[in-house]
């Protein structure tokens, strides 16, 4: 399906600055209506297939440029429950890039340039998210040490407590990303996202950006979910003990009862650069801006600014070689 102009024909697109349809021919606001696909893999706008990254529910139409989502994946059971719609633009998004990378020495003289930026695309990753009402059971010894000098004498006083702790905790919407395309672990280095600006979805957000519709079965990631859960109990029950000196901990019990569930889109910028025959990725967070990756080392950038350095020292070197009257 794609979203048209009621006025102009042209493609109504969700505009992150505005946080509305806008279209791009003829400027108005919330003028779309939807066209359905005839065909499931064709744009509704030219007719031509569509190459829909895996699991894809959103793509640009690689021959006249219209965004397409793709009817099937954007309707019950793919339907996804709530979104974060983008919230940094392209151009936001390519100015964290330049600020968090371009400083950098031996850069690639295209990296970065307007040419090649061009690339970056704005991309919503499918997450399932959590609901537990959790139950933490501790039960420990802990010691309060104090010192003291009388005399020629130190002392050391002990003190032992027997603690018990419970706590019920209430986890809502703890995220796991559910697309196999993307590595967990820049997943982790991209968040956190705000989730109060979590709103329920509307496949309208998708217009203008690529997404994944959820492609790995909630039950089957849920373990990261508990783990990122556990992680927080432990630390809820430690910042309640910080008055101890020691705990040896005896009894440590918990339970998760799942009382919730549903999926998730967020957003991601995502920046492709090739260079000596090597990839570098790079995500932009679409709602905080903060940027992840390694950016590339140009060697030749690199010998040039060693050559200043070594014609630098040489003539350092002559300066003191003469000093001493060698030459
Ligand atoms: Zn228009
Ligand atoms: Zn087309």
């Amino acid at each position: 399906m794609i979203y048209r102009c009621k006025n102009c024909g042209g493609n109504v697109l969700y505009d992150p600055a505005s946080k509305q349809m806008k279209c791009p021919s003829c400027d108005s606001i919330e003028s779309q209506e939807m066209v359905p696909s005839q065909e499931p893999m064709a744009c509704p706008n030219c007719n031509s297939p569509i190459e829909y990254r895996n699991f894809g529910s959103a793509a640009r139409c690689g021959a006249c440029g219209t965004w397409v989502l793709n009817d099937v994946m954007v309707s019950p059971p793919h339907k996804i429950n709530v979104s974060i719609p983008f919230k940094i633009t392209k151009y936001q998004a390519e100015d964290k890039l330049k600020n968090e990378f371009g400083q950098k020495l031996f850069l690639p003289a295209d990296f970065l340039s307007a040419k090649t930026l061009e690339q970056l695309k704005g991309l919503y990753i499918p997450f399932w998210m959590y609901d537990y009402d959790t139950t933490v059971d501790y039960t420990g010894v802990g010691t309060r040490t104090r010192h003291w000098t009388s005399g020629d004498y130190r002392y050391t006083e002990t003190s032992f407590f027997n603690i018990r702790r419970s706590m019920d905790i209430m986890y809502r919407g703890i995220p796991a990303d559910a697309s196999i395309a993307m590595p967990d672990e820049t997943m982790d280095l991209v968040e956190p996202y705000n989730y109060n600006d979590l709103v329920e979805h509307d496949n309208k957000y998708l217009s203008g950006f690529e997404a994944e519709a959820c492609n790995m079965p909630a039950t089957e990631i849920e373990d990261r979910a508990i783990a990122k859960a556990n992680e927080d109990s432990r630390g809820w029950i430690r910042s309640d003990l910080t008055q101890y000196d020691s705990l040896t901990m005896e009894h440590y019990n918990y339970n998760n009862r799942p009382v919730g569930g549903r999926s998730a889109l967020l957003p991601i910028w995502n920046y492709e650069y090739r260079y000596n025959g090597k990839n570098y990725t790079f995500y932009v967070n679409g709602q905080t801006g903060k940027c992840v990756g390694t950016s590339p080392i140009s060697k030749k950038r690199a010998f040039a600014l060693s050559g200043i350095l070594f014609a630098a020292l040489s003539t350092a070197i002559c300066g003191i070689m003469m000093f001493l009257g060698v030459f």
